[in-house]
């Protein structure tokens, strides 16, 4: 990669899950990396790591949702790492409940997290990217874009991202910034586990089941959705813009 822009990587989410595969994979790919999260300590935790391993990052902690913190924690990574050429906007939440049961509360939070978050951060991140005329943003969006039952809030949150990811990839395409949604399916993480217990399954028993639905037979690691992540904020994925990639084990969307 040429050095005419700064090689610097923004993870929204990455204290855990797959936030967290994605800011290891691009310190591994030589980027600086800022690590955002609600959880402070665990994001610190994690650059320290990095770190340790030779990198460059920094943790911060935000809540995506809010315009000031998401402005001030793009401003330090700025600041302490250089400007941010990548956004991986990850940080999620989810809400589950039949449409009859779920409150306002449950909808506005799942809302404020993805859609609100993503735009907060990426309105606050692309200045950076417009002024080194390159610039990649991955969102993850989620097979339950496409619909499913008692998710409401997070199937239009997810749905939302894609139509966000095509809008920035019209917007920003002359400035050398290219925008993509990746669409995981079942991913093992924290996120997944909670579901399973509230469904009161054992979590292996939970993927052993999801696996049998999905065609490669097994379900999706955090390395696998890091891995496309990796492709898509790379020099050679420069006229991939505003596509959505199910990253699901097999055909969906
Ligand atoms: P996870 O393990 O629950 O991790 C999500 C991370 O986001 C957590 O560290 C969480 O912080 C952070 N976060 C939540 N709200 C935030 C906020 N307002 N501001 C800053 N950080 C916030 O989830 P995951 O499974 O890795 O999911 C990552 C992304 O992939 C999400 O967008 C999710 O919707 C999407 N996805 C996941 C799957 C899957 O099967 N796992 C499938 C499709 C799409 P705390 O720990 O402090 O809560």
């Amino acid at each position: 990669m040429p050095d005419s822009h700064s090689r610097v990587a923004i993870v929204t989410g990455a204290a855990r899950g797959i936030g967290a595969a994605i800011a290891r994979r691009l310190a591994e790919d030589g980027f600086a990396v800022g690590l955002l999260d609600l959880d402070e300590a665990a994001v610190k935790q994690g650059a320290e790591a990095i770190t340790a391993q030779g990198g460059k990052a920094v943790g911060i902690g935000l809540d995506v949702s809010s315009t000031e913190q998401a402005e001030a924690a793009v401003e330090e990574v700025a600041r302490e790492l250089g400007a941010p050429t990548v956004l991986v906007n990850n940080a999620g939440i989810t809400r589950d409940n039949m449409l009859f049961k779920m409150s306002d509360q449950d909808w506005d939070s799942v809302i404020g997290v993805h859609l609100r978050g993503s735009f907060v951060m990426t309105r606050a991140a692309q200045k950076h990217m417009t002024e080194q005329r390159w610039g990649r943003i991955v969102n993850l969006s989620s097979i339950s874009a496409l619909g499913n039952r008692g998710q409401a809030n997070y199937s239009a949150a997810k749905a939302g991202i894609q139509g966000f990811t095509k809008t920035l990839a019209f917007e920003l395409g002359k400035f050398g910034v290219t925008a993509n949604a990746i669409a995981p399916g079942f991913i093992a993480t924290d996120m997944t586990m909670a579901t399973a217990e509230r469904l009161g399954v054992p979590f292996e028993d939970f993927k052993a089941a999801a696996a049998q639905e999905i065609p490669v037979r097994r379900v999706g690691e955090p390395e696998d959705i890091a891995n496309v992540v990796s492709f898509l904020v790379s020099e050679g994925a420069g006229f991939v813009s505003g596509q959505v990639i199910y990253v699901a084990g097999g055909p969906k969307g």
